[in-house]
């Protein structure tokens, strides 16, 4: 018998099968793992031939325990993970087992399955039956029954446009990719909201993938009043053990109705799945970066094409691979061209040119003018600046020291509130040096500026303002986001600033003035991706101004004014933008008119790691088909070359065909195994980090 078991190895591994019951696939299973236990999936029955040599059915180890039927993870869930496994050419039993809550896949200290997984299925089964005997009296009448909201919901009444769109969403049968495209403040949400009860009222569930956990704790409060008695669950990487264990359960028993979730809930068992919906579906944020590096949104359309099952892409500023799908007719574009609310129009764009306005403590004169007015009118600000931390280093007027990391090619950045000095890309800390480490001089001063820095002026600035600050550093802590955004929701809150933390999705009512800082660097960044992310950031954070009606500004402080991305910005255009950006690309055939992969290789040395590269190249030439062709690149040392005292290189491979560059990969990545010796190595499809 086959077990998929959680190793970095693309293959199954055979056990014997010593129990009566017919083994089922995605039963969970206990199996001896050297001198330890593992969780292991049953994947089906062994091929004798396969046996390593010398092997016999006799000399295999039994599989010690069977932890439950298998039931949940259906023919529908494995179609995707093989998928999964196929596309991303990463092992199977990783997938497999990572894509459930690690209550389902690592035993207890004691070798046992952790308790909480009886007590979740116990709580799921429970909500499951309640929900099946609600639908049996619901049966002839289904929206009209069961209690009432807990609170009463005041839906608005739709715009033309929005009624268009929901009932597009609701006719869609069998796999309809739709792209909802609407401008920021267009109420998408209202138009996924409709089109999630008409699938409830036909006893479907659905899936609503969000980009950032901070958006979850506001859309679930709104769906589960909207939508009322469904059960709504949802799963991300903050929770609880047990709570993610039974919002699993629950969604994979067909308990909930609606799970809104993450990247990771993508991969979650759902029986009557009507419908899938991605927000903010451009969101760089729906790639895992680590691991499985997959695209969260591609899966949720292979999931939606499987299950024969619409999925809604939604976004102001549409992914160019969406959009290029939009216009070639593969996708069914829905457009939202006005805001919702009565009266609120997208925000005037201005660009401060810091050559005629010098940045005195990162602010331009005429930002600072805003900032003040647009307080004393009782109205909230949003400074935007990606860029955590007080200072991106820390140097030493005397002799020129800088904070380096030692174990990075990376400055460490100076966190004043949390007084000391932290690498970005190792998580090395440590306390900030009172003097020089090099010649002692005491005069150590920031260079550059930090979200913590500017917060710091603000409150110079306006001295009686509350300034929040929102970014990965402000709301690491349980409950610190929650605070925080609700502050910003209330209007206690006079500015915010913070990182794309606070650019995405957020329906602020108050807020009347961004301000954009230090979006220089992207402008002219080598990676090719960087243009398409800096007009959606700018576009999406000028989007929570103005919401609510009422005059609203954006400023832009830079250097170069006439960069013709700011006047797609200044327009709100970004089909000018698109139109652009996707010429540019068509000629450089770079992605969506190519296909890529890298292949990155990490190791003590970086010697090691182009070597190793250098024979992946040389062995993978003579597997290109001459009609078939595929490109591999020079190896390269990434630009931050050591990160924790590993060095990095990797190589890219491109086709204009991605079946030719599948074939090629499947050819070639098995040799990659045998060749690799003590250099770590991984595959990338789609890399977005370029
Ligand atoms: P988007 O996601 O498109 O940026 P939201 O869905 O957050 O926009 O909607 C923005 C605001 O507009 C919300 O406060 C929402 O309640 C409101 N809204 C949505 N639809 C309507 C409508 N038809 N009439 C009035 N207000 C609406
Ligand atoms: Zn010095
Ligand atoms: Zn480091």
């Amino acid at each position: 018998m086959e077990v998929l078991v959680a190793v970095p190895l693309p293959q199954t591994f055979t056990y014997h099968w010593p129990f009566e019951q017919a083994p089922r696939f995605g039963q969970r299973v206990v199996v001896p793992w050297g001198r330890q236990k593992r969780i292991g999936l049953v994947y089906g029955p062994c091929q004798v031939s396969a046996l390593p040599e010398g092997m016999d059915s006799a000399s295999l180890k039994s599989v010690e325990q069977v932890l439950d039927d298998g039931h949940l993870l259906d023919g529908a869930w494995r179609q995707l993970i093989e998928f999964a496994a196929r596309y991303y050419h990463h092992p199977l039993g990783l997938i497999a087992l990572e894509a459930l809550p690690k209550a389902l896949r690592v035993l207890n200290a004691r070798g046992e399955e952790p308790v909480m997984v009886t007590k979740a299925q116990a709580h799921a089964e429970k909500r499951l039956l309640a929900h099946q005997q609600a639908a049996g009296v619901n049966a002839k009448c289904p929206e009209k029954d069961g209690p009432s909201p807990p609170t009463v919901a005041n839906p608005p009444t739709l715009t033309a446009e929005q009624q268009a769109a929901v009932q597009a969403c609701s006719v869609a049968a069998g796999f309809t990719p739709l792209l909802l495209y609407g401008v920021t403040g267009s109420g998408k949400t209202e138009v996924y909201l409709h089109a999630v009860e008409e699938r409830l009222k036909r006893g479907e569930q659905v899936l609503v993938l969000l980009p950032e956990i901070n958006l979850t704790p506001a859309a679930q409060a709104l769906y589960e009043t909207r939508l009322a008695p469904h059960r709504v669950v949802v799963l991300h990487s903050n929770l609880a053990e047990l709570q993610r264990t039974k919002h699993w359960f629950e969604a994979a028993t067909g308990a909930a109705d609606v799970l809104i979730a993450t990247r990771l809930g993508v991969l979650t068992p759902m029986p009557r799945l009507g419908m899938v919906i991605v927000d903010e579906e451009h969101d760089p944020s729906y790639k895992q970066q680590d691991g499985m590096r997959y695209q969260a949104r591609d899966l949720a359309l292979m999931l939606g094409k499987q299950r024969g099952v619409p999925v809604v892409l939604g976004s102001a500023t549409p992914s160019l691979e969406s959009w290029q799908k939009a216009e070639e007719g593969q996708y069914k574009r829905l457009t939202l061209t006005q805001r919702a609310v009565t009266g609120a129009s997208l925000p005037k764009v201005e660009l401060i040119n810091t050559a005629n306005f010098p940045a005195k403590e990162g602010l331009s004169w005429p930002a600072m003018q805003a900032l003040v007015s647009t307080f004393e009118a009782g109205k909230q600000s949003i400074v935007f600046l990606n860029r955590r931390g007080y200072s991106p280093q820390l140097v030493c007027g005397g002799c020129g020291w800088v904070s380096n990391c030692e174990h990075c090619t990376a400055h460490m950045v100076w966190h004043k509130s949390e007084r000391n000095l932290r690498c970005h890309h190792c998580g090395a800390a440590q306390r900030v040096p009172v003097q020089c480490p090099c010649c002692g001089n005491q005069d150590l001063t920031g260079f550059g500026r930090g979200t913590q820095r500017i917060e710091e002026t603000l409150a110079g600035l306006l001295p009686k303002a509350t300034v929040l600050r929102i970014d990965a550093d402000s709301t690491r802590n349980k409950g610190q986001m929650e605070a925080l955004l609700d502050e910003a929701h209330s209007g206690r809150a006079d500015v915010l600033v913070g990182t794309q933390m606070i650019a995405k999705g957020h329906d602020f009512a108050n807020v009347n003035l961004v301000l954009a800082l230090n979006v220089d660097a992207s402008l002219f960044s080598h990676a090719y991706r960087a243009p398409e992310r800096l007009f959606a950031q700018l576009m999406q954070v000028a989007g929570r101004a103005g919401r609510r009606g009422g005059e609203a500004t954006m400023l832009v402080q830079t250097r170069y004014p006439q960069h013709p991305l700011f006047e797609a910005l200044k327009a709100h255009d970004y089909e000018r933008f698109a139109n652009h950006e996707m010429q540019a690309r068509r000629e450089a055939r770079m992605p969506p008119f190519s296909y890529q992969a890298t292949i990155r290789a990490d190791h003590r040395t970086l010697g090691n790691c182009l070597a190793f590269l250098k024979t992946a190249r040389e062995l993978g030439d003579p597997l290109i088909q001459p009609d078939e062709p595929v490109f591999i690149c020079d190896p390269v040392p990434l630009t931050v070359v050591r990160v924790g005292g590993v060095e990095r290189a990797q190589m890219l491979i491109e086709s204009e065909s991605r079946p030719a560059l599948h074939r090629f990969l499947s050819a070639w990545l098995p040799l990659l195994y045998e060749h690799a010796g003590s250099v770590r190595w991984f595959l990338e499809v789609d890399p977005v980090e370029l």
